[in-house]
């Protein structure tokens, strides 16, 4: 059901029994950005449409599944810790989810749930927009080797790049985030100066991520002039590594633009509307300056 009109049909009464519905679903989830983002996008875009955070603890996506099919969901934003187990549940994944056994984003197609992945989608959006660079052709180096890493490196490897190194504490993690990229490989912080673009893909650096000191993989000091370094932490805009790469004469881009990315992309999905991403990254950002 949609509205008309930029700032749509908000006010008293709203959201109604007409309004269509998505949800994000993960744990925890009550700081999480994406309903705002979907939201202003939503209100932007004159749809009555409205997104709703939904706390589901670990095991417990089986049954928000169903209830996407029995309340009517139109679709749902999936993070922490479900990713892998929606991969698994869903009525169909698309050729990206299935390569990366992921799931951030279900759309609901009369009952049918497709699963996808936008992760890797922002990234690239967002580095193309935030610093110019263009994959093709160049050298990356990613740090980290979860479900983030493993997105980059796929959206990376079919950007064209023409090698990727994954590091990571763990050697058969890299291995495996490495084999899905078609020129990928496993190395050490000694790669880095060589690379045209390096990103952490690891929570260090994050706030609220433990009061112990945490050492960064790849350190700032391997990294200067002539390369892009991106961290995938949004919180603190910028973070120390970003810091210290960026005193060191690097371009450095942080991680709000492949989630406002990463959203724009979940809503055209939904809505088959082009995503205001301008507004959607002016809201995030000011939400993130409040809490900070
Ligand atoms: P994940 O699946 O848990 O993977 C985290 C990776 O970091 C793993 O390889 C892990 O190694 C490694 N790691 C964690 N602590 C470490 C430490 N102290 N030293 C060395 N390596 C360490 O998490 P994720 O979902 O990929 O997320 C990773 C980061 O990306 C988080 O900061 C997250 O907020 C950010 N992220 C941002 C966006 C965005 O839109 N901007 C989207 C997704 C994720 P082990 O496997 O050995 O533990």
């Amino acid at each position: 059901m949609t509205g008309s009109g930029t700032g749509g049909p908000r006010g008293p009464g709203w959201p109604s029994a007409a309004s269509t519905v998505v949800g994000v679903i993960g744990d925890p989830v009550a700081h999480s950005l994406s309903p705002l983002l979907h939201n202003t996008a939503f209100e932007h875009l004159g749809l009555d449409w409205v997104s709703l955070g939904f706390r589901v603890p670990a095991g417990a996506a089986p049954a928000a599944l169903a209830g996407v099919r029995g309340l009517g969901l139109a679709g749902l934003s999936v993070t922490m810790p479900h990713k892998a187990v929606v991969a698994e549940l869903v009525d169909e994944r698309t050729p990206i989810a299935q390569r990366l056994g992921a799931v951030n984003c279900v759309v609901n197609r009369d009952g049918h749930l497709v699963g996808t992945n936008t992760d890797g989608q922002g990234f690239v959006e967002s580095l193309v927009r935030g610093t110019g660079l263009d994959p093709a052709g160049k050298r990356a180096v990613v740090v980290g080797a979860g479900g983030a890493a493993r997105a980059v490196v796929v959206a990376l490897s079919d950007a064209g790049i023409s090698e990727i190194v994954v590091v990571a504490r763990r050697p058969e993690a890299a291995a495996a985030a490495a084999s899905l990229a078609v020129r990928g490989r496993v190395g050490s912080a000694r790669d880095a100066p060589e690379a045209d673009l390096v990103v952490n893909a690891t929570p260090i650096g994050m706030a609220g991520n433990g009061s112990g000191i945490q050492i960064p993989v790849v350190p700032a000091e391997a990294l200067g002039r002539g390369q892009v370094v991106v961290d995938l932490i949004y919180e603190p805009a910028e973070t120390e590594w970003m810091a210290g790469a960026a005193q060191r004469g690097a371009v450095v881009l942080g991680g709000l633009g492949m989630l406002v990315h990463q959203a724009a992309a979940q809503l055209a999905l939904w809505t088959g509307l082009d995503p205001p991403v301008v507004s959607m990254w002016e809201a995030a950002s000011s939400a993130r300056s409040e809490r900070a």
